[in-house]
């Protein structure tokens, strides 16, 4: 029997260790899930939503317990962690409350005695999720997919399965019935078969882009429709008429939270030449001053990567960059400490065709580059192969906004860092996938839109 361990990466030690399920455990997990979608499906908006706030009502009840298992099984540091659970109720509140008006009929006028568009549920979607937001990226997928009448199966990551069954407890816990949401704790090979079972209609895969591929392409075999949410190098432009201060408040947090580890962490800063050694001495400054630590403790400002290796290939694309003439400003050596940790590193001067400048960085390390101008630091951030999230920090808004709006991205975001929210749809271009997630249009993702014609 094989097992799941998880490690707390802010000291190596083992938390806990899970049986992953046999297949044919797995199996009957996906028949059952579908047997309640037969009967999920028929439950009016109401009865779901009453449900839905009845989640809601678990997280904020537990937010303790389950902040304390984010922070002990990925190190994010606790009041994060915290913060986080209070993003998943509001979810929940959102989608209850909101749901029924999203999905409601659509008419359209055409020669018929009545036409409309209809939304209906399709089934037992499967959700392959990271551990980056153990909680949030779970319920992200799960609440506007259960309200819209499906029901869901969780692959998580192997390093927080404890959330994984945290939260399949917290479902059941709310009322929902068995089968609704279920955690299936098995290995990313396992995938396949999973994808390939006739109950499962969808799949849902937030995560790396070669994980993405390698499920887009067993789901395109086997016709079965996906959402992908993958890697991004976001870059804000830093205009020349940016308050340095607040430009540089905002990069050491965009480029901290969750210890580095965010797919619309600001990672490329395209700054305008006027101000780049200015921008460039106060963002060091700041890096610099930002307390790394155990993430238990209430004043670190960072805390350990969420695994070694990933600490590892990180230090590897920093030596890789600083290789190809990139200019290493702050960090860039593995602490001797117990722990995943990395310290916050500033890679200046970087151009196209470094490892810093053309792939993701998930960890504390922030790319700057210097623009000649507006049109050139726009140029840059579209040379990219991701397109996730941008912003723009300026002093003038219509100057932002206008550059916002010519940023390759599924979200750019003027003067503040991009953050998801349920009320905008959130998602990514090029190789950070497609489809969108939140708001009405990640409802519609997992629907049939059926057209109705009365004649
Ligand atoms: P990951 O290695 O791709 O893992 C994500 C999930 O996919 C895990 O459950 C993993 O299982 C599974 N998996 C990995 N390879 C697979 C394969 N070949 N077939 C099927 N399943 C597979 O990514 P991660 O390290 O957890 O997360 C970091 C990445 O996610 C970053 O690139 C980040 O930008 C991206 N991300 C994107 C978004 C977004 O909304 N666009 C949000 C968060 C993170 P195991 O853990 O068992 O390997």
């Amino acid at each position: 029997m094989s097992t799941t361990i998880t490690i707390n990466p802010a000291n190596g030690e083992k938390v806990a260790e899970y049986e992953r399920i046999t297949a044919d455990e797995a199996t009957n997990k996906i028949t059952l899930a579908n047997k309640v979608f037969k009967e999920w499906k028929h439950f009016s908006f109401e009865k779901r939503a009453k449900l839905m706030h009845k989640l809601a009502d678990v997280l904020d009840e537990y937010k303790e317990t389950y902040a304390q298992l984010a922070t002990k099984e990925m190190g994010k540091i606790i009041g994060q962690s915290r913060k986080e659970i209070e993003k998943c109720a509001w979810i929940c509140r959102y989608y209850a409350d909101n749901a029924s008006k999203l999905l409601a009929n659509e008419t359209v006028e055409t020669e018929a005695t009545k036409s409309y568009v209809t939304f209906q549920p399709i089934g037992v979607v499967l959700a392959v999720m990271p551990w980056n937001f153990p909680f949030y990226q779970v319920i992200r997928f799960a609440v506007p997919a259960l309200m819209a009448g499906n029901v869901g199966v969780l692959k998580h990551a192997s390093n927080v399965q404890g959330c994984a069954f945290a939260l399949e407890g917290a479902f059941t816990k709310a009322g929902f019935p068995k089968g609704a949401f279920t955690n299936l704790n098995v290995s990313a090979k396992y995938v396949k078969n999973i994808i390939e079972n006739d109950h499962i209609v969808a799949v849902t895969l937030t995560g790396s882009e070669p994980a993405g591929r390698s499920v887009a392409s067993i789901a395109g075999q086997n016709l079965k429709k996906t959402v992908m949410e993958l890697g991004g190098s976001d870059a804000y432009v830093i205009l020349d008429d940016a308050d340095l201060e607040e430009a540089t408040e905002l990069a050491t947090f965009g480029r901290l939270q969750n210890n580095g580890q965010t797919c619309i962490a600001a990672k490329r800063f395209v700054v305008l030449d006027a101000i780049y050694d200015d921008f460039l001495e106060l963002f060091t400054k700041k890096m610099k001053t930002a307390k790394m630590g155990a993430p238990t403790d209430e004043d670190t400002y960072y805390g350990p990567m969420a695994r070694a290796d990933l600490r590892d290939e990180l230090h590897e694309q920093v030596e890789k960059t600083i290789a190809q003439g990139g200019r290493l400003v702050l960090g860039g050596v593995v602490p001797d400490r117990k722990g995943a940790y990395y310290p916050a590193t500033i890679l200046a001067d970087l151009k196209p065709g470094m490892e810093g400048f053309d792939e993701e960085l998930f960890g504390p390390v922030a790319s700057v580059i210097k623009a000649k101008n507006e049109n050139h630091a726009i140029e840059l951030v579209n040379n990219s192969n991701f397109g996730l999230g941008s912003g723009v920090i300026t002093g003038d808004k219509n100057r932002g906004e206008k550059v916002a709006l010519q940023l390759e991205a599924g979200n750019s975001f003027v003067n503040k860092l991009v953050a998801s929210d349920p009320r905008l749809p959130f998602g990514g271009i090029k190789n950070s996938g497609y489809g969108r997630e939140l708001s009405s249009y990640g409802i519609r993702e997992f629907v049939n839109t059926k057209s109705i014609w009365i004649d």
